[in-house]
């Protein structure tokens, strides 16, 4: 009788762990899955907005941080700019001084190639300058609509930010109206990216 009852246990024992094996391995691989959905290495961005002949050559950390973006907000990734050449940095100037805006602003060139309005603000960086050009920055509006933008805590989630973080040279303390506002300027958070 004694034999039977441990043959018993030790099936139900050997079950038990199988069946706890068993669900561990199915939540590990649900587990894993998530990590894979939520990685952001695989979206469509749509670049047939952006300015310029080859934006799409950014930062691949940034196109995967926009990415992860799409995914947390349910959104598409439609730039308005990405990479740019210095050429084309200053060609989008020459655009901004002869556009209706720019007359009427005031626009002009300083002595150092940046675009301002006629308050000295900063319209468009000076060739060499944008971090459009080393393809740091990518110009977004949410979902692709104009006036719409990714609030600071969405893109903080994704480890980026519409805010100057490294900008003191423009952004100086004695002129902190120098650079205008763009929401739609999204970066690396330096803060994310260790
Ligand atoms: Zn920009």
């Amino acid at each position: 009788m004694k034999k039977r009852l441990l043959i018993i246990v030790s099936i139900v024992l050997v079950l038990g762990v199988v069946g706890v094996g068993a669900v561990w391995l199915l939540n590990h691989k649900d587990h894993d899955a998530d990590v894979l959905v939520m990685r952001g290495d695989d979206c469509n961005i749509d670049w047939s907005r952006a300015y310029g002949g080859n934006p799409s050559n950014i930062n691949p950390e940034l196109a995967r941080r926009l990415c992860l973006l799409a995914e947390q907000t349910g959104t598409r990734i439609i730039p308005n700019a990405g990479f740019r050449t210095s050429d084309e940095q200053w060609q989008l100037g020459e655009e901004m001084l002869r556009s209706t805006e720019g007359r009427v602003m005031g626009y002009y060139r300083d002595e150092n190639g940046a675009v301002r309005d006629s308050q000295g603000r900063l319209m468009a960086e000076a060739p060499g300058d944008s971090q459009h050009e080393t393809g740091d920055a990518v110009d977004v509006n949410r979902d692709g609509r104009d006036g719409h933008f990714y609030s600071r805590e969405e893109l903080a989630r994704a480890g980026l930010t519409n805010q100057n973080t490294n900008r003191s040279s423009v952004y100086g303390p004695g002129n902190p109206a120098l650079k205008k506002s763009e929401p739609w300027h999204v970066t690396l958070d330096i803060d994310n990216t260790e």
